[in-house]
């Protein structure tokens, strides 16, 4: 497809600045008390709705975006400062799903103009705020909290009342632009240079309202076959559906046969679909052949009972067009003005921040190796000599499933466990 409605981008939160370990050097003070400043936050990552902005065009270039990460703590209590948040422009109408899952994070429409995606990490705490009684210089400060990130998947989805289906050549695009040509306003309207084209319709008397074109539906669709769901999915936006059929049968398409084949593509897509309100325009009229069976009688007598009214009309003379108009116009009118707003299936507060990783092996000696990025970085800022440190020890060996880990390696009570300088025997 040419125009940019869907992209693909990893984003990133900013990370937390480390707290700091300092002590207060003053003249004849020989050991000051600790005044090591906390980390400042990590950005944002936000995603807000700008007007201005039709396509998702510009992140076709780029793939990555981050936010600021936090700047560290410094001596004499100086906090570090915070990281600056990132915004990320989109159209109105975007959603943004997790990449693998698919689930909505959130759906940029109604009243949803700004949406936090990321929360940047906590800084971390100076060890200023570590002294106790018995620990008067603390050598532990808290790391900040790590970044997070998240493959998103943005599409930008068509806000139309009305979706025009019906397979290539039954002259949908000949009505939109008939229905729409003798109004000036659609030139102006800031979706036009997008396809599927949009028009908006007004109608003397009855307002008016946003009708889609929605081409490229054909046997297959929904199986993603052309450029099916590509198309289907801006159907699911619009509250009524417009059924163009060739009622003069021009190219040998049979009426009744195509408005069965269609709703199959629809229903297989999103059975919800058919529950809106669907009105079939029996297209072609000033071309349908007296000698013919006639067709609008052979749409009527099997659609209507079903609760689809046909309107036969003439794309191209305008016959029993503004007739159906002002019945779409009705069944809008019955329905709720609310836009239709999808519910969030993905909460990114839930993500796991990104830890580096660590590795259980065994040497020769039959000990227990514990390394990798986690590990050293803890231990870096873990002071063990102190109560307090050694007890976050324990718990950062639980909570990160570090223990675990061990279990499953077989280790049992008594065994040695080696992370980089440190060894000790493993008691539950
Ligand atoms: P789409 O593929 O559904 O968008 O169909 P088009 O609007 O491109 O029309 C396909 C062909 O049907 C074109 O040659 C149109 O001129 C013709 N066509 C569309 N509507 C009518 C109509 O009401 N009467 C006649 N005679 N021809 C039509
Ligand atoms: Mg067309």
């Amino acid at each position: 497809m040419g125009f940019a409605d869907r992209a693909t981008i990893i984003v990133r939160s900013g990370k937390g600045g480390d707290g700091h370990v300092s002590f207060r050097r003053e003249k004849y003070v020989p050991n000051g008390g600790p005044d090591g400043g906390d980390g400042g936050k990590g950005g944002d990552v936000i995603v807000i709705v700008d007007d201005g902005v039709n396509t998702l065009g510009d992140y076709r270039h780029r793939r990555k975006y981050a936010a600021q990460d936090g700047e560290p703590g410094g001596k004499r209590n100086c906090r570090g400062k915070n990281g600056a948040d990132l915004y990320l422009k989109v159209p109105y109408g975007t959603i943004l799903r997790e990449a693998e899952s698919k689930k909505i994070i959130a759906d940029m429409s109604g009243d949803r103009r700004r949406f936090v995606l990321l929360t940047g990490g906590k800084g971390g705490l100076g060890n200023q705020h570590y002294a106790t009684a018995t620990m008067q210089a603390p050598k532990y400060a808290k790391p900040g909290q790590a970044a997070k990130e998240l493959t998103v998947e943005m599409e930008l989805k068509v806000i139309a009342d009305v979706g025009l289906v019906g397979f290539p050549n039954v002259g949908k695009s000949t009505f939109l632009s008939r229905v729409t040509n003798a109004q000036p306003k659609i030139a102006n309207y800031h979706f036009t240079t997008l396809h599927p084209n949009l028009g908006v319709v007004d109608l003397e008397g009855a307002g008016g309202f946003v009708i889609a074109d929605i081409p490229g539906l054909i046997e297959g669709a929904s199986e993603g076959v052309g450029l099916g769901h590509a198309f289907l999915r801006h159907i699911e936006r619009t509250k009524v559906l417009i059924h163009l059929v060739d009622a003069a049968s021009t190219e040998g398409r049979d009426p009744v046969e195509d408005v069965y084949a269609i709703n199959r593509e629809i229903e297989t897509y999103n059975a919800d679909l058919m529950n809106r309100p669907q009105v079939i325009a029996a297209n072609k009229m000033d071309v349908v052949q007296d000698e013919q069976t006639d067709p609008i009688k052979r749409l009527k007598e099997e659609f209507e009972p079903q609760g689809m009214r046909v309107f036969p009309v003439s794309a191209v003379t305008g016959q029993g067009v503004q007739e159906l108009l002002y019945h779409v116009q009705n069944l809008l009118s019955g329905l709720s003005e609310q836009p239709i707003v999808f519910e969030q299936e993905y909460d990114p507060e839930e993500i796991p921040p990104v830890e580096g990783g660590f590795t259980v092996t065994r040497d020769d000696s039959g000990a227990f190796i514990v390394e990798g990025t986690l590990i050293e970085k803890m231990l870096g800022y873990t002071n063990l000599d102190s109560e307090r440190g050694f007890l976050f020890f324990q718990k950062f060996l639980r909570d990160r499933g570090i223990l675990e880990k061990l279990e499953d390696a077989g280790i049992t009570e008594g065994d040695t466990v080696k992370m980089y300088d440190l060894q000790f025997e493993y008691y539950k």
